[in-house]
């Protein structure tokens, strides 16, 4: 096989970044914007020794799951994959996806639970973080690319977010605010950021600025609180002057407003600061922590809750428990933590900033026994050596995985399973409906 070549290809599996797989010859075929059982003719772009990538020539014949996509950049932005299949297609290949990892990587043979499905498949999103292209109109970077694809009406977004977009490009043409070039490091602003509390309806507008303030700001605060009303919460500039692709520096400046918004969620009063992290999709991360609550059991139990960001999930349930400590290296999320523990009258909270696994080797240092773990970490999951504390120190009957990589997960059950706990059951989570992103909260006994 060599590139430009066209071939025939049956599409008889997904990877996980959402693309079909067909194999030709014995060797892989990569195809985005496939679905199983198309039967299609591809053109080869790129052969390596142990896979290829093509695109799709022709559809000879269509798979039953494909649906007519409804967006216009689909395929070009980063964001949706499976806009082309139905969503109960879409649900099937993130449970297979996570039961394979914990099967191929965690080394244990054991089916999930049904994979939870998503109340609401467009507009789930509470936050967007838009670059800024030379025209002053807003967008998204393409798949692995720093290219901007303007797109102004993203489904998957709440609609105030395409209007304040609007909003901000009529303002940078006017107010002579320039837009920031990442080739050249030149230009003033950013990124768009903004964050919506779903349950009261607040909104964030924050711009990453590469400098430390805006010409004519008086005027887009009054632009945006004649677009939103009450709604607008506060408008915060994040000063990023570092040339680098991170979007957010650690510095805040707010311009309106306090600087947070103020959501629900479980019953609880959460404030986020732009910097703390918070679940996209609140009503599903509601379903979520509820699960995690259930594996958790809290009932009188000293709960330790790692990666606790601003708190939500040991918070959630900390009138069950006998007391909750959270871990989080961020500073800002951690204040939202401790602020968030008051304004909900909870006195059995503490929270430390600090990396997990310093802060767990001081509480083990310190005799800490938790009965139950949570450990929520980024996609790169947990380090070996944390696991160990966790497991040879703490060794709590519980341990609750929450995850948003099925492969750092399956890795980390293995090292888990090792050190003497039992993948009990786990539950895949649609968070993110059209995207390849799926959630996982995973209950290990010892
Ligand atoms: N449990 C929270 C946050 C989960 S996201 C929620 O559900 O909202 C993961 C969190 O881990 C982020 O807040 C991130 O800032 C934090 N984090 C990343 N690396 C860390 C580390 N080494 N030690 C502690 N926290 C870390």
């Amino acid at each position: 096989m060599q590139k430009n070549d066209i071939i025939e290809l049956d599409i008889t599996a997904m990877s996980s970044e959402g693309s079909g797989i067909g194999r030709y010859e014995g060797l892989a075929v990569f195809v985005p914007m496939t679905a199983l059982g198309d039967k299609l003719r591809v053109k080869i772009l790129k052969v390596k020794s142990n896979c290829a990538f093509g695109k799709i020539e022709e559809i000879i014949t269509p798979s039953n799951s494909r649906v007519e996509s409804d967006c216009e950049v689909f395929s070009k932005c980063g964001g949706c994959v499976f806009r082309h299949i139905s969503y109960s297609e879409e649900l099937k290949i993130k449970q297979q996806r996570v039961e394979d990892a914990v099967k191929r990587i965690g080394c244990v043979d054991k089916p999930s639970n049904e994979i939870v499905s998503n109340l609401k498949i467009n507009g789930y999103r509470n936050k967007a973080q838009y670059p800024i292209s030379a025209d002053c109109s807003v967008g998204f970077f393409a798949n692995h690319s720093h290219r901007i694809i303007p797109c102004q009406n993203c489904n998957l977004q709440p609609e105030e977010f395409s209007k304040i977009s609007a909003v901000l490009t009529e303002w940078m043409k006017k107010s002579g605010n320039t837009p920031y070039t990442e080739e050249t490091g030149k230009g003033l602003i950013r990124h768009l950021y903004i964050r919506k509390a779903f349950a009261t309806g607040q909104i964030m507008v924050c711009l990453v600025i590469n400098g430390n303030s805006l010409k004519y700001e008086n005027e887009l605060v009054l632009a945006l609180k004649e677009l939103l009303g009450e709604k607008l919460k506060t408008v915060v500039l994040n000063i990023n002057k570092n040339k680098t692709n991170v979007i957010l520096s650690d510095k805040c400046k707010t311009i309106f407003g306090d600087g947070y918004i103020y959501d629900t969620l479980c019953d609880t009063k959460i404030r986020i600061n732009p910097l703390s992290f918070y679940q996209v999709n609140r009503d599903m991360a509601e379903l979520l922590y509820k699960k995690a609550e259930e594996y958790v059991n809290p009932k009188d139990k000293t709960v330790l809750d790692l990666y606790c960001g601003a708190g939500t999930i040991g918070l959630s349930m900390a009138k069950k428990a006998k007391k909750i400590i959270g871990v989080e290296i961020i500073p800002e999320a951690i204040s939202d933590a401790k602020f968030n523990a008051e304004n909900n009258n909870i006195q059995n909270a503490e929270f430390i900033c600090g990396d997990a696994k310093e802060a767990a080797n001081k509480l083990a240092q310190k005799g800490i026994k938790p009965d139950a773990v949570i450990v929520d970490p980024p996609r790169k999951g947990c380090s070996a050596e944390l696991l160990n504390i966790i497991a040879k120190d703490f060794c709590p009957k519980t341990l609750v995985y929450v995850s948003c990589d099925p492969a750092t997960l399956a890795r980390d059950i293995k090292i888990l399973t090792e050190l003497g706990y039992a993948l009990k059951e786990y539950t895949p989570f649609d968070l993110f409906p059209r995207t390849s992103h799926v959630e996982t909260v995973a209950l290990m006994t010892r």
